[in-house]
């Protein structure tokens, strides 16, 4: 099994370093990629796919998070190879699609290793055509999405209703950045953000709306079961801005 089962019709890849990415199996016209992490970590995603089962062509589209390398940086290959549509914020297609240059992250956090992580996504252009291009409020499938601005335009948030839980890309991270060692919640990190402030406004905003899960799939680190709102709202509620 190279997709372990989180919660429900959720599967995490194994083996992936970088960044998670997800599976959701809810049957036939339900079946999602969500994010396709590294292009480095390629081989290590097709091997996921093939031994979960995930048959590619039977899979409904990728959905993206956001548009960062490790996160978007498999959905050109995978949309070309399968046939997949992919799926993004119409935010963040702006630069998939090559329309806009993604603006320069300006690291300010004094870590060396954030600063470098942030010069290689500077040098980095990654480019799909985007099928669905996304504005938050829709329904995928089982999914909703919520856009959740702040770390990048575009950034959003798929919450799957039937088990309570949230699939957040890198807008509320279950590791600490840079090296995501450290498995616990935490914001996103002001190194990668295009606005912070926004970010965590969103992140208000969505909570004081009742935006109701028990389950975090962030974008990096382990999954966290059963409580993840609660801590979600203690971290939002003690940040410093
Ligand atoms: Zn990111």
């Amino acid at each position: 099994m190279h997709a372990r089962p989180v919660v429900g019709p959720l599967l995490r890849v194994r083996g992936l370093l970088v960044s998670n990415v997800f599976l959701l199996d809810g049957g036939s016209g339900d079946r999602w990629i969500i994010d396709s992490g590294h292009v480095l970590e390629r081989p290590l995603l097709l091997a996921g796919l093939r031994r979960s089962g995930f048959l590619p062509g039977e899979v409904s589209g990728v959905l993206l998070t956001h548009r960062h390398s490790d996160h978007a940086g498999n959905a050109a290959f995978l949309r070309r190879t399968f046939g997949l549509r992919v799926f993004a914020h119409r935010a963040d297609a702006e630069v998939l699609e090559g329309r806009q240059r993604a603006p320069r992250l300006e690291p300010s956090s004094g870590d060396p290793i954030a600063w470098a992580f942030a010069q290689i996504e500077n040098h980095t252009r990654t480019t799909v055509p985007v099928d669905v291009a996304l504005a938050g409020g829709e329904q995928i499938g089982s999914l909703e999405v919520h856009h959740a601005p702040g770390h990048t335009e575009g950034s959003v948030l798929y919450r799957h209703v039937g088990t309570r839980s949230l699939l957040s890309g890198d807008a509320l991270l279950a590791a600490v950045p840079p090296l995501t060692v450290a498995q616990r919640m935490t914001l996103p990190h002001p190194d990668y953000a295009v606005d912070l402030d926004q970010a965590l406004a969103s992140l208000r905003a969505l909570h004081a709306a009742a935006l109701d899960y028990d389950n975090l799939l962030a974008g990096h680190g382990r999954p966290i079961l059963g409580e993840a709102r609660r801590l979600a709202e203690d971290l939002l509620a003690s940040a410093s801005r």
